[in-house]
């Protein structure tokens, strides 16, 4: 471990409080300039140009932290040095750097973004804002999975890694200084620690930063047990150190004989991970501590495997404890030999074996990539994972690209957004208001009318970013739109408003083709449909075989649909009960036949104004309540409801009379809104259009779309509104009152006619 990552940082002497603010202000600019120049030291990476913006942005820190300080009693800007020289060791650039120095600027000074574009360019800018975005996230659940959404939350949030990297160096130093911190505080940083930040740093492969973030948490979550495990380990590192020593020169005579050339590190178990192997594994202190792990460093991939058998030769292994991880990377990047090995006087040794490159991937991670870049030798690079690293880099050269290609391999492509009640869901990218509903329940789905994210009102089709709060409103009437299958992104969403449709549809067509059915078999002297019993089975079957039909629902759903004509269904049914004997009844026939409409009712399909799979109003004459209508059943998708007098309506019934269905308006159908469409000709004069408009919300009319031609060299223009109305008469008061307008020259409902 670099002597340099364990050293505390805050080491600055305090100032007491009797001094004069002058006098304190003076002395902080001496720390804050001693640890800058300490600092320097491992900047030496950096050309020379590169260190003038970084002492730039030391510079601007320094004055905005001006009189704030740390706990400890240090002036402020010592910290946000500490957090860039973490970043220095992993060889950071200077943007990083630089935005590493200034990361607390922003919340704490009231510095704006801008103000750091200005001064140094949006990049470091951006990053910065960056980090101020992840510090407001707090994370205060229990749960374990929630815990998960969040880690994920916070790294698809970042568009840039250096982001995540100057956060971790910035917790890492948080910990570091913990102690200065009050003792109530210790319990949830710590644990925020282990639970969110630990686990990142491992999953980005930083595992030397994972290491001491799990122990500097332990450390202050349990400070007693720490204090007593530390105790122990040195007591115990000191009886086995002849026992270690033995080993290491056995195995370097070993590489000796062969002439080749390693390094070889004793491996220490962190105090944390002991402690936790106790806990699970119900093991004693003496143990766990009985393993002995070393690091042996080779020059190349195959004389890892040349190590192994070295060693094997050596010492006998313990079955079942060789793993190739160079073989097969892990998904971090982490590659190394892992064996075990039955070691002198009985005592179990772990090894590890890897190259350089591999090394400084398995301490480092995704920072490697930045040490890898610094060194400037790329032709020894032999991991994969840090060789796609570099490609991605060369082909993208843009750092947020290049976190962008590379989130992709950590991670499945998701944005995390939260639940009013502050529940994390994970969504696909792309994941729209109503994925977001279906993802919650289907019945929140179906139901959907409207969305609140973060408060503002929002279109069903908004795509959600990561960090959003989502407020679906429901309304029990709502039903699912088909439009919604154009951008949903979720299957889920897509299968449940397809099916929900398809239900629907479903049931609607067979309600229809009931209706239709019945009128069909009156025509025919038939007063009902026949019971689907026992007695009526060998008719229906009958029935059905010769409709092609699966089933009496099927026959009927298609009847609703206008796939199977009811007159031919209805035909059949009489020819099969005349073969049985059955007579049709003579008045029913006669009163069918001859009656006036109201008496027909029974049969007639009522129009309650849904619009619905098996009812649709034709768009050319927009039928309302009080118009005398007439319908078509569509091949296959229905009724289409015209108005009598128009046009189309008319040629149907010349040319397909067969398909034309008795229907008739429903009592209440007036509560409910239709489309009717109004055409306006007006004189070409200022405000015409205004009073149109206030004439028809007078009226209680509402506006859904207007149309103009636009020639503003005519005397005259028309104006078509599709307007909402419940009934004809409204439409015509509507109209009256619009013809009473001088400037209007004429004013009726849309219809096409001859
Ligand atoms: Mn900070």
């Amino acid at each position: 471990m670099n002597a340099a990552f364990n050293s505390k940082t805050e080491d600055s002497p305090r100032t007491s409080p009797d001094v004069s603010l002058e006098a304190r202000l003076e002395a902080a600019a001496r720390v804050s300039a001693a640890h800058f120049e300490r600092m320097l030291d491992y900047l030496s990476y950096l050309p020379a140009s590169d260190i003038e913006l970084v002492r730039q942005a030391w510079h601007y820190a320094d004055k905005a932290h001006t009189n704030q300080w740390r706990s400890s009693g240090d002036p402020y800007i010592t910290h946000p040095i500490a957090v860039t020289t973490i970043c220095a060791h992993w060889k950071l650039d200077a943007p990083a750097l630089m935005a590493a120095l200034l990361h607390d600027a922003m919340e704490d000074c009231g510095i704006t973004k801008e103000d750091l574009a200005d001064r140094f360019g949006p990049v470091v800018a951006d990053l910065v804002d960056g980090l101020t975005k992840l510090d407001k996230l707090h994370f205060n659940t229990r749960e374990e999975s929630q815990a998960e959404s969040f880690r994920k939350m916070l790294l698809a949030m970042a568009k840039d890694v250096r982001v995540i990297l100057i956060k971790l160096a910035d917790r890492t130093h948080n910990m570091r200084t913990m102690g200065d911190m009050p003792r109530s505080k210790w319990g949830r940083i710590a644990s925020e620690t282990l639970e969110i930040y630990a686990p990142i740093a491992h999953r980005l492969g930083l595992n030397q930063t994972y290491r001491e973030l799990q122990d500097l948490s332990f450390h202050y979550q349990n400070p007693w047990r720490y204090a007593t495990l530390e105790k122990a380990i040195t007591k115990s590192r000191a009886r086995r150190h002849d026992l270690v020593l033995r080993v290491q020169n056995e195995i370097a005579a070993a590489f000796d004989r062969v002439n080749m050339s390693v390094r070889l590190a004793g491996r220490e178990s962190t105090l944390y991970s002991l402690y936790q192997k106790m806990l699970r594994h119900h093991l004693t202190f003496a143990q766990v501590t009985d393993i002995y792990g070393f690091r042996i460093i080779v020059p190349t991939v195959t004389d890892c495997y040349t190590a192994l058998g070295i060693l094997h030769q050596m010492y006998k292994p313990v079955p079942g404890k060789f793993k190739d991880h160079i073989a097969i990377a892990k998904s971090n990047g982490y590659q190394s030999l892992h064996t075990m090995l039955v070691g002198p006087s009985g005592v179990n040794i772990e090894f590890q074996i890897r190259t350089e490159p591999m090394h400084i991937v398995a301490e480092a991670g995704i920072a490697a990539h930045w040490l890898y870049k610094s060194q400037g030798k790329q032709e020894s690079l032999n991991t994969k994972w840090l060789q796609s690293l570099l490609d991605i880099q060369t082909e993208t050269n843009d750092a947020t690209e290049f976190w962008d290609n590379v989130k992709v391999d950590l991670f499945p492509d998701s944005i995390y957004v939260f639940t009013p009640k502050s529940k994390i869901m994970a969504m696909p990218r792309g994941a729209t208001v109503v994925d977001f509903a279906y993802a919650i329940h289907s019945n929140i789905g179906h139901h959907t009318v409207s969305a609140l994210i973060n408060g503002e009102p929002a279109s069903l089709r908004t795509e959600l970013k990561s960090g959003d709060v989502v407020q679906i409103i429901t309304d029990d009437n709502a039903t699912p739109n088909p439009v919604w299958l154009g951008f949903v992104k979720t299957g889920r969403a897509r299968s449940k408003i397809r099916n929900y449709l398809k239900t629907a549809a479903h049931s609607e067509s067979m309600v229809l083709g009931e209706t239709l059915l019945t009128q069909a078999l009156r025509e025919e002297g038939i007063a009902a449909i026949p019971a689907n019993d026992e007695a009526n089975q060998p008719l229906w079957n009958a029935v059905l075989l010769k409709a092609n039909s699966p089933s009496r629902e099927d026959l009927l759903t298609d009847i609703g649909m206008g796939r199977q004509a009811a007159g031919w269904v209805a035909r059949h049914f009489m020819a099969l009960l005349a073969s049985q004997g059955q007579r049709p009844d003579a008045v029913l026939l006669s009163q069918e036949r001859f009656a006036s409409s109201s008496q027909r009712s029974r049969s007639t399909v009522a129009l309650d104004g849904n619009s619905n799979a098996s009812v649709r109003y034709a768009a050319c004459c927009r039928p309302v309540p009080g118009d005398a209508v007439v319908a078509y059943l569509g091949r296959g998708d229905g009724l289409h409801v015209h108005n009598a007098q128009c046009i189309n309506a008319k040629r149907l019934q010349a040319t397909d009379s067969e398909r034309l269905v008795p229907v008739e308006w429903a009592e209440d159908s007036s509560q409910k809104l239709y489309d009717s469409g109004l055409s306006v000709t007006i004189h070409n004069q200022k405000g015409v259009l205004a009073r149109v408009a206030t004439e028809l919300s007078d009226a209680n009319v509402d506006i859904r779309r207007l149309e103009m031609d636009d020639e503003a060299a005519m005397q005259t223009t028309e104006l078509r509104f599709i307007v909402s109305v419940h009934n004809q008469q409204q439409v015509e008061a509507a109209l009256r009152s619009l013809r009473r307008i001088p400037t209007v020259v004429r004013a009726s409902r849309i219809l096409p006619l001859e």
